[in-house]
């Protein structure tokens, strides 16, 4: 897809970045004027999606996450890549309430969140492991 505008970061997938890629994603996409409520879904989901990279892919193990953001008339596409363990069965892992990590107090609630709050979310495995998870937003709808 062609873009009015792209980037892409590549962080080491620790909790201390989630801040700094939040508010980057987000000056990033002022140029396409978002109202505060659209941006703070927008960070929300991604928070959501960076976290789940974290904890569930890499599990207190090294690892790079790449996030890539695209602009075009309006609409935010963004694209969370981790090379962590991967899902086996993303459908069930996308239900509301489904964790693997109920004793951490995690509710299951991150993909639902992050449809809710997107207009749509696209999840699917990394070929060479792991799992990228693509989401946008039209802004002003
Ligand atoms: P919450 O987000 O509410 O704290 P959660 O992270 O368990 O809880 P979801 O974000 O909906 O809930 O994710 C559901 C499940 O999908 C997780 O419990 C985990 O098993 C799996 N999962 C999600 N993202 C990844 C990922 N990047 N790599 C590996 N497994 C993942
Ligand atoms: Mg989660």
């Amino acid at each position: 897809m062609k873009f009015d505008n792209q980037m892409t970061l590549v962080v080491d997938a620790k909790t201390k970045n989630e801040s700094f890629i939040r508010s980057t994603i987000a000056a990033f996409c002022v140029e396409a004027n978002p109202t505060l409520s659209e941006i703070n879904d927008v960070k929300t989901a991604v928070s959501e999606a960076i976290t789940n990279s974290i904890v569930h892919g890499y599990d207190g193990t090294d690892g790079k996450i790449t996030i890539a953001v695209g602009l075009c008339n309006r609409e935010v596409f963004i694209t969370i890549i981790d090379q962590g363990k991967g899902i086996e069965d993303i459908q069930k892992a996308r239900k509301p309430f489904f964790t693997t990590k109920p004793e951490q107090e995690r509710s299951g609630m991150g993909f639902t969140v992050m449809e809710s709050f997107m207009d749509n979310l696209i999840v699917k495995p990394n070929d060479s492991g792991g799992l990228i998870v693509h989401m946008k937003k039209k802004f002003g709808d």
